[in-house]
């Protein structure tokens, strides 16, 4: 009575909670923002509210990767699509893998954001739905241009562009804006590569896109989005050869960067007006601006900004005649490139580690849902129906003995285990001439004995399960391969020697076995395969004797 109440009370919290995070976000306090997402993720879990988890672990996500938090924003969009498989919310998964590719790529983690897009491309083309799919384009483009792959993004940015074709005007924005900035490294080059028709039309195409982006900008009144578009089309500009339009335009940039605080605007602005002088002949007034951004780039931990500037730090010291300082230049653009490739190489570690908890807690969930609905099934009935289809599913039904897909599953677990591990392949000797004489019946019963003499001839941690037919399948954890020859010994001469006339007369059985170490989950294929040809050497050299080399 009591329950649902509080649970509606619940949902309304976390409504509540994910609303003010929204707004905090709108609001450009991410901090405020993470709080409230973090906390209403929190409540839906304890309810098992997914889609309400999943909404704030985007929120969540979204606002992490702003404030330099982007181990956690991975973490947050895993948590969130491992919730989205239980129900199958394919459209929420897709999105949330969008997102992903963000903070992956701002890692350096570029295979992992473009493999979290392969996922996200094959669900909205399964669901034939556009406005995923142009997203996931867009995205794809921005990871392979970080990768350095301009050509390819701009395949897929223009793709973005020409396919959606009732996106809203932040959407439009974004990608305009996306392929202006890769046109910016396209352009000079095709024009190194010699190809300067194709270098023109496309900074002609980029000029066009970038205006029209800077137009949506100023009409939604977006500070941020306009400083970014003016720095955009400035760079353009001097691409193009218009030096005083391009000071023009990243002046402007800079100054809206200074008055709303962006500070990483502000460093790009300073780096591109450096860049323009470079361009205009002025290297050593570009040197001043190039170190004044390098230095504001490193102090705020902007690498790859830090990076490009390096480079063309050492360019601008080419032109004025310093070698040594270009040298300089170029080495520690060097060194800052290996300590990305560390760091990115330690986030991995890291996010394989949370990957492996999320596993788990994915594993465990899981089984207490199935707890949680068996408990629900009041029906002893369907209970019971529940028991026997688990035990048929692991178990053989003849003998009762774990069947081949229980072996399947704990084969690995036994190998992975510390210590040493053999398995040993039996199969009974000239079985058909049992049935044959006897009749299936007591076939049946000789498998059973069987399995009951092998069950009490081994130890609680050893494996007996029967393989297929009339094979067993012993594993013996602990044992080297004579222990296990002498195990498999005994259980030979404890069938050879079973009362067997007990259950038809002169009848008599053996069983033969071949035995080999398995040296770990990689081995368990080839070790078993060794075992079976040492039973076949078993039964070759004349039946009811154990083959252990
Ligand atoms: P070998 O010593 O070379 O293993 O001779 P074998 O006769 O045991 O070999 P074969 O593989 O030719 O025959 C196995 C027989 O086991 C054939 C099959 O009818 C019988 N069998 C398999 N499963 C069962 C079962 O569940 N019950 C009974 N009664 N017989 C079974
Ligand atoms: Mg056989
Ligand atoms: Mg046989």
């Amino acid at each position: 009575m009591d329950r649902p109440a509080s649970q509606a009370a619940a949902v309304e919290t976390i409504g509540r909670l994910i609303a003010r995070a929204e707004q905090m976000r709108l609001a450009g306090d991410y901090r405020a923002g993470c709080e409230s997402a973090q906390q209403a993720a929190e409540l839906a879990a304890s309810i098992g509210d997914v889609p309400r988890q999943a909404d704030a672990l985007r929120s969540l996500a979204n606002q992490l990767l702003r404030i330099g938090r982007q181990e956690e924003a991975i973490t947050a969009c895993r948590t969130a699509v491992a919730a989205l498989e239980t129900i199958g919310a394919d459209a929420t998964i897709c999105e949330i893998l969008t997102l992903e590719a963000m903070p992956l790529r701002d890692l350096g983690m570029h295979e992992e954001a473009l493999e979290a897009l392969a996922r996200a491309r094959e669900i909205a083309q399964a669901l034939g739905d556009r406005d995923l799919l142009y997203w996931v384009h867009n995205r794809t483009g921005v990871v392979h241009g970080s990768m350095g792959d301009h050509e390819l993004s701009n395949t897929y940015l223009s793709q973005a562009l020409t396919m959606a074709a009732g996106m809203d005007d932040e959407a439009r924005f974004c990608i305009l804006n996306n392929i202006g900035d890769n046109a910016t490294y396209e352009v000079p080059r095709l024009r190194r590569d010699g190809e300067h028709e194709r270098a023109q039309q496309m900074l002609t195409d980029a000029l066009g896109w970038v205006g029209e982006a800077l137009r949506l900008a100023r009409a939604a009144r977006h500070p941020f989005r306009e400083s970014l578009s003016l720095d955009n089309y400035g760079v353009l500009l001097a691409l193009a050869g218009d030096v005083a339009g391009a000071a023009e335009h990243i002046e402007q940039s800079r100054l809206i960067a200074v008055r709303a605080g962006y500070r990483s605007l502000e460093s790009a602005a300073l780096q591109h007006q450096a860049r323009v002088r470079l361009m205009n002949g002025e290297p050593a007034t570009a040197v001043e601006g190039l170190l004044v951004a390098l230095e504001r780039a490193r102090h705020d931990g902007e690498k790859p900004m830090a990076m490009e500037i390096l480079r063309e730090l050492s360019d601008a010291y080419e032109q004025v005649g310093d070698f040594q300082a270009a040298l300089h230049s170029y080495r520690d653009f060097h060194d800052l490139e290996r300590g990305i490739h560390n760091q990115v190489a330690a986030a991995r570690a890291r996010m394989a580690a949370h990957h492996f908890e999320l596993d788990n807690a994915r594993l465990e969930a899981e089984n207490a849902r199935l707890e949680a609905e068996l408990q629900r099934t009041h029906s002893v009935e369907l209970a019971a129906a529940n028991l026997v289809w688990r035990r048929q599913a692991t178990e053989d039904a003849l003998t009762g003995l774990p069947n081949r897909r229980t072996v399947d599953q704990r084969l690995p677990v036994l190998a992975a285990a510390p210590g040493r591990l053999c398995v040993a392949v039996a199969d009974v000797d000239l079985f058909k001439q049992v049935n044959d004489r006897y009749g299936h019946l007591v076939g049946d019963e000789v498998l059973r004995r069987i399995a009951g003499v092998f069950l009490d001839g081994v130890r609680e941690t050893d494996l007996v399960a029967r393989f297929g037919g009339e094979e067993f399948l012993v594993a013996l954890a602990g044992t080297d391969v004579a222990e296990a020859r002498a195990a498999c010994d005994l259980l030979r001469a404890r069938v050879a020697g079973y009362p067997w006339e007990q259950i038809a007369d002169g009848l008599r059985v053996t069983i033969s076995f071949g035995v080999a170490e398995i040296a770990g989950p990689a081995d368990i294929t080839a070790g078993l395969n060794v075992a079976d040809q040492r039973l076949y050497e078993a039964k070759r050299a004349g039946r009811n004797r154990v083959q252990a080399d």
